[in-house]
């Protein structure tokens, strides 16, 4: 009761904004219609490499688009929450560059949801490491942050050397992105590793 009082009280001296602008809405870490229907979200048949949409219902096989086909991807599954443009590009740019942390609760949600199948079977979450001196720059690493909202909302493993921002990273300093990544996974082994 105390506690709902003080929720209300709180509501009120700070409404919920839109996570897109400054528009009003009903509960935190929520879109406005306008917003959500900028974000184009994605839903559906998806293409089993990359997670973009794809027309027509899946039939039980395994689907992948025309650019997963040409070129095949390092890795086998993977999804994507947003297509990457109008409001969704502002959010992710926000989040990478805009110093908005406060985004990485929301997207470890909309993951969740396109993730899907591919948070069966207890999967490590292992965010993609940052560089040294990108991370200098953005003082967070985005991926990081999702990882540790996804792995509570999920309740499965993160991986913590990627996500500790204050070890020594002898073992990417040299070596950004995804050939870091793999490092990261051979001191791990075995496990299985999730991108984000
Ligand atoms: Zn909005
Ligand atoms: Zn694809």
């Amino acid at each position: 009761m105390l506690r709902a009082s003080f929720q209300t009280a709180v509501s009120l001296v700070y409404p919920p904004k839109c996570l897109g602008c400054d528009e009003l809405v009903e509960q935190d870490f929520g879109l406005c219609g306008s917003c959500w229907r900028d974000a184009h979200f994605i839903s559906g048949t998806v293409c089993e490499g990359c997670g973009q949409p794809l027309p027509g219902d899946t039939d039980g096989f395994r689907l992948d688009c025309d650019e997963c086909m040409s070129t095949p991807r390092p890795w086998s599954q993977g999804r994507a929450a947003l297509l990457y443009k109008d409001k969704a590009r502002k959010l992710v740019m926000a989040l990478k560059h805009g110093d908005r942390a406060d985004l990485a609760a929301p997207a470890a949600g909309w993951m969740q949801r396109a993730s899907g199948p591919l948070l069966r079977d207890n999967p490590l979450l292992c965010p993609v490491p940052l560089h040294w001196s990108r991370l200098i720059k953005r003082r967070y690493n985005q991926s990081a942050l999702i990882a540790e909202n996804l792995s509570r909302l999920a309740q499965l493993d993160h991986c913590r050397i990627c996500c500790d921002e204050s070890r020594p990273r002898q073992a990417w300093r040299a070596k950004p992105g995804r050939s870091a990544l793999r490092s990261c996974s051979a001191q791990l082994s075995p496990i299985r590793v999730t991108g984000l």
